[in-house]
C-alpha cells in the first residue's frame, strides 16, 4: 500500500471551504517555503483512510487478549462526554472561575480513584503508566531527602516486574536490587528480608503479579519493607482484577499509579494519549506535582504542594482521558466497578481452563485477570514456537496475545480477555487456539507460513526494533 505522500497528482485538490475573507494575520515567524502537502482529491484522500482503517487490528475490531494491556472495550459514552464543549472547547490557561467545573471533575477523578485504591491524594500530570512510575519513584526519593535520611538509594524490584519498573528506578536515580520469585509466582518472602536494610528506600510491586498471580504474602511483604524504613509503590498499571474489591492502600502501599488508559477504558496503543495518574497516602501528599486541586467551600481552586517535586507535564496531563475515565466510574459505579474486576477473573479462568485441555500452564490456577502459558513442550515436540501460533491466530482474525513476557517464562503467551469480552466470542478464540495446537502436531510447516491472509506476511521484527524508520523521507 502507498502512503498518502506517494498518491495523486500536481493539480489534483480538495476544497472544503471557501477562500478566506478575514486579513491575514502576520505571525512572527512566517513559513519561508510551502508545505510539502500530498495532492490528492477528495475521493482519493477518503478511501486511503478508509483503506488504512481496514487494516488496523484493534478492539472494535475483535478479541484483543494482549496481556498486561487491557485491552478492553471503550464505551462511547466515554467519548461523548469528552467532547461536551465544557470540556472540549476551554484552554488550559483560562482564569479558575471559569473552569470550575473542569476543576471539579479533576478533584472528583481523584477522589472516586482515591477510593478505588486508598490514596488520598492524587495527581494526573503524568501522561502514561512508566511516567507515573518515574513521578512515584520522585515522591518517594523526595520523602526520604526531605527527612535527611538519603543513604536510602536502593529500589528492590522482583523478577517478574514489567520492564518499565527498573527502568523508571533507574531514570529516578536509584539502584536496582532484583528479587527473586518462588516456584509459586509470588516473591520469595526470605529473598526480600535479606534484601532489605538502611539503604532500601523502596519496593515495587505489581499484585497481582504479571504473570497473574494474586501474592498471598502482601502483608508481610510490604510489612517487611516498612519496618526497614523503605516505602512500597504499586505498579497499578493494571487494576483489572482488583477495582472495587481490594484496595493497595489496605495492601501496605504508599504510592502508586494506575494506567487510566488500560484499566479505566481510555483508547490506548495507536489509539490515543494515556494518562498514568499517581495516587498517594498523605505522608506523600506534599511533594506531589503542582499544581493540584483543591476546594474551600468558596470553589475549586489551583494550589501547589507545599514541598512539590515540580511539573511532570504541562497544565494538569491529558485532561480529557480523565474526563473519559471519570465517565467510565461513574457510569459503572458502585457495583459495576467490583463486577467488571469479577468478570475480568472469571472470563481469565474460563479461558484458562478450557486451553489447559492441551496447552501447558506456567503457574497452576486459579489465575487472576491474566494467565501465561508456557509453549515449550510444545515447541520441543513440534518445532512450533509461540511465535508460530501467534502468527496462526492472525489468519483467524485475532489479535496474538502478549509474547515472551514475562521473561521468567520460556514461550509465553500471556492471555488477558477482559470482562467486556462474551462467552460465545471466548469459546469461539479457544476453539482456534485449540486447533492450531493440533495443527502444531499435523502440519508444523501451516504455522511456520503462517500468516497467509494478512496484508503482510512475517515482518523483521529485530530490524523493525533496531532501525526504526520513523520519519517519511521522500525519494524524488
Ligand atoms: C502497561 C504497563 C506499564 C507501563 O505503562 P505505559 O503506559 O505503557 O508506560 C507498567 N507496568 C505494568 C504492569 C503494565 O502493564
Amino acid at each position: 500500500m502507498k502512503l498518502i505522500f506517494e498518491k495523486g497528482a500536481p493539480g489534483q485538490h480538495l476544497t472544503l471551504m471557501p477562500a478566506c475573507d478575514v486579513p491575514e494575520v502576520n505571525l512572527s515567524r512566517p513559513r519561508t517555503e510551502p508545505l510539502e502537502l500530498p495532492h490528492v482529491s477528495e475521493t482519493e484522500l477518503t478511501r486511503h483512510y478508509t483503506a488504512l482503517a481496514k487494516r488496523v487490528h484493534g478492539v472494535n475490531d475483535g478479541f484483543y487478549p494482549l496481556g498486561s494491556c487491557t485491552m478492553k472495550y471503550n464505551p462511547k459514552i466515554n467519548e461523548d462526554m469528552a467532547n461536551l464543549p465544557g470540556f472540549a472547547q476551554i484552554h488550559p490557561l483560562q482564569p479558575e472561575g471559569t473552569v470550575q467545573g473542569c476543576l471539579e471533575a479533576l478533584d472528583a477523578s481523584a477522589r472516586l480513584l482515591g477510593e478505588i485504591t486508598g490514596m488520598d491524594a492524587m495527581t494526573f500530570q503524568p501522561a502514561a503508566g512508566a511516567h507515573g512510575e518515574f513521578t512515584g519513584l520522585l515522591l518517594i526519593k523526595a520523602y526520604h531527602t526531605h527527612r535527611n535520611d538519603a543513604a536510602r538509594t536502593k529500589i528492590i524490584v522482583p523478577d517478574s516486574a514489567h520492564g518499565t519498573n527498573p527502568a523508571s528506578a533507574v531514570m529516578a536515580g536509584f539502584t536496582v536490587v532484583n528479587i527473586p520469585s518462588g516456584p509459586d509466582g509470588c516473591v520469595d518472602v526470605e529473598a526480600l528480608r535479606s534484601a532489605v536494610g538502611p539503604d532500601t528506600a523502596g519496593l515495587m510491586l505489581t499484585n497481582p503479579n504479571t504473570v497473574g498471580i494474586f501474592d498471598k504474602n502482601i502483608l508481610e511483604i510490604t510489612k517487611t519493607v516498612h519496618d526497614a524504613g523503605g516505602l512500597c509503590y504499586y505498579d497499578g498499571a493494571n487494576l483489572n482484577a482488583v477495582m472495587g474489591v481490594v484496595r493497595p492502600g489496605d495492601m501496605g502501599f504508599d504510592v502508586i499509579h494506575l494506567n487510566l488508559h488500560k484499566t479505566f477504558s481510555t483508547p490506548h496503543g495507536g489509539g490515543g494519549p494515556g494518562s498514568g495518574a499517581v495516587g498517594c497516602k498523605k505522608l506523600l501528599a506534599p511533594f506531589l506535582p503542582g499544581p493540584v486541586v483543591a476546594e474551600d467551600g468558596t470553589g475549586y481552586h489551583l494550589v501547589q504542594p507545599e514541598h512539590s517535586i515540580g511539573r511532570m507535564k504541562n497544565f494538569y496531563g491529558n485532561f480529557a482521558v480523565i474526563v473519559r475515565a471519570l465517565t467510565y466510574v461513574l457510569t459503572l459505579g458502585r457495583e459495576g466497578i467490583p463486577e467488571a474486576a469479577k468478570n475480568a477473573v472469571l472470563n481469565a479462568n474460563y479461558m484458562m481452563k478450557r486451553l489447559s485441555e492441551k496447552y501447558a500452564m506456567a503457574y497452576a490456577g486459579p489465575c487472576m485477570h491474566e494467565f501465561v502459558m508456557c509453549l515449550q513442550d510444545l515447541k520441543d515436540a513440534t518445532g512450533c514456537s509461540a511465535m508460530d501460533i501467534a502468527k496462526g491466530l492472525l489468519d483467524h482474525g485475532i489479535h496474538p496475545p502478549t509474547m515472551y513476557f514475562p521473561l521468567i517464562v520460556h514461550e509465553a503467551l500471556m492471555i488477558e480477555p477482559t470482562e467486556t469480552e462474551s462467552q460465545d466470542t471466548m469459546d469461539a478464540v479457544c476453539g482456534v487456539f485449540l486447533h492450531l495446537w493440533d495443527v502444531a502436531h499435523n502440519d508444523p510447516q501451516a504455522l511456520h507460513n503462517a500468516p497467509t491472509k494478512t496484508p503482510v506476511r512475517r515482518l523483521d521484527e529485530v530490524g523493525a526494533a533496531r532501525n526504526p524508520v520513523l520519519r517519511y523521507i521522500p525519494h524524488d
